[in-house]
């Protein structure tokens, strides 16, 4: 019974460091977020010692009558939630979550149609270096080279050519609803299935601040951790047509015991997502979002040759592009590493991101991709998004040094102490 300080005080000190980084940090990572503690203490709780296989009332052990119930309340809260027709709690991750979902729809070698990654989609949508683009023939579909948004016209022509089984609408960076009719119209056409991932953007569905492509989909998977803000794993709603093949997939398909403590985690997650609080903490982050567009839009970091991709932003997040920085007057280039990094040093995380058509390598990148979910779910309204807007425009002004640098880093400190975190 020995507390971690004393079982263990090498990890236990890790963790009261990380709990100070948090605090004094901005997180603007587009992925992060503070979960409420309420959800902590659900994902730290006593379920951890609990193995379950298979479904409530369905179970291949004894002594599952609570965690049947926990998981049956999970599920009837997600399908409340997004008005799906049936729910899976139980995947670790998102890329779990995908995994499922395609072993649902899919034989090895069968083809499927997603977004290219280094045009925003994600490793799960078919890349080489994943079991996706491994294990099925995967075909990208690119954005428009000019506009950035998702060139439909292209996913109509290789849905065509190719005919795949499955077409995957979802991203990891993109700023603009997907247009889920069009795709269902094109899959339609094919013959294909729809699999919609809405990792990054369920949180703003679930708030009512995104179009939701329940509807439209016939499996959607998501991310419990990203917007939605709340435990730490995967989620599958689907048509009731396919529950069966979405369980069978998850387990015995891919998975083994559910991380029990985690699924009530979840259940907790959707019951805090279904509330106003939360609808206004996405409405703070959405907001936030196009405020630091729109402020940087008229900073002198656009004169210096930094785009926004697509022009501006529908959701919690802001790609900038630094392809053309310093090209116009003959200045120094930045790239999407240094701009991590100097914003780094002032106390704002966000992450280099490569930008489509992007001329340097994924380790150093020609982009930024800044969220304001976690911020907002510190607190953040208008004026402190302004606030961060203008820190992170100075921060990625030419003629950058160290007095600057010094006055960056006491604003986000001032703002850092306006928003205590796990106070
Ligand atoms: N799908 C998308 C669109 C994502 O962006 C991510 C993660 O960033 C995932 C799936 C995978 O989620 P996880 O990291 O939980 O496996």
């Amino acid at each position: 019974a020995l507390p971690l300080s004393a079982a263990d005080p090498q990890i236990d000190g890790l963790l009261a460091r990380e709990l100070a980084r948090q605090r004094g940090t901005l997180e603007m990572t587009a992925r992060e977020n503070f979960a409420p503690t309420a959800i902590l203490e659900a994902q730290g709780s006593v379920l951890t010692n609990k193995h379950t296989e298979g479904y409530p009332g369905r179970r291949h052990q004894g002594g599952c009558e609570v965690v049947d119930e926990i998981e049956a309340i999970a599920v009837q809260r997600a399908r409340d939630l997004f008005g799906a027709e049936h729910a899976n709690v139980q995947p670790h991750s998102g890329a779990q979550a995908n995994a499922a979902a395609l072993a649902a729809l899919l034989e090895p070698g069968d083809t499927v149609l997603g977004l290219e990654l280094a045009h925003g989609g994600h490793l799960t949508h078919g890349t080489r270096v994943n079991f996706s683009g491994r294990q099925y023939n995967a075909v990208a579909y690119h954005v428009d080279s000019r506009t950035h948004w998702v060139d439909m016209d292209e996913v109509a022509e290789l849905a065509k050519a190719h005919r795949p089984k499955v077409i995957i609408a979802g991203w990891s960076a993109y700023t603009r609803h997907l247009d889920f009719a069009a795709f269902r119209i094109i899959a339609d056409a094919v013959g294909a299935r729809l699999l919609v991932d809405m990792a990054y953007f369920a949180g703003l569905v679930a708030a009512g601040l995104h179009p939701s492509p329940v509807r439209y989909a016939d499996i959607v998977t998501a991310t419990t951790h990203k917007t939605l803000g709340g435990a730490r794993g995967g989620l599958i709603l689907s048509r009731a047509e396919l529950a069966a093949q979405v369980d069978a997939a998850v387990f015995p398909g891919t998975q083994g015991g559910a991380l029990n403590q985690v699924v009530a985690a979840k259940a907790v997650t959707f019951k805090l997502a279904s509330g106003v609080p939360f609808a206004m903490r996405q409405r703070r982050a959405v907001d936030g979002a196009g405020i630091i567009a729109e402020r940087l839009a008229r900073a002198d970091v656009f004169h210096a040759g930094a785009r926004l991709l697509t022009g501006g932003t529908d959701v919690h997040l802001v790609l900038l592009d630094l392809r053309a920085y310093g090209a116009a007057d003959g200045g120094t280039p930045l790239h999407g590493l240094a701009a991590e990094e100097r914003l780094h040093r002032i106390g704002i995380s966000v992450d280099r991101n490569v930008v489509p058509f992007d001329p340097r390598p994924p380790s150093v990148t020609s982009g930024v991709r800044i969220g304001t979910a976690a911020l907002a779910s510190r607190g953040f309204a208008a004026t402190s998004f302004v606030a961060v807007a203008d820190i992170i425009a100075e921060a990625l002004l030419p003629g950058y040094d160290e007095h600057r640098e010094r006055d960056l880093r006491e604003r986000v400190a001032a703002l850092v102490a306006e928003h205590p975190l796990y106070a």
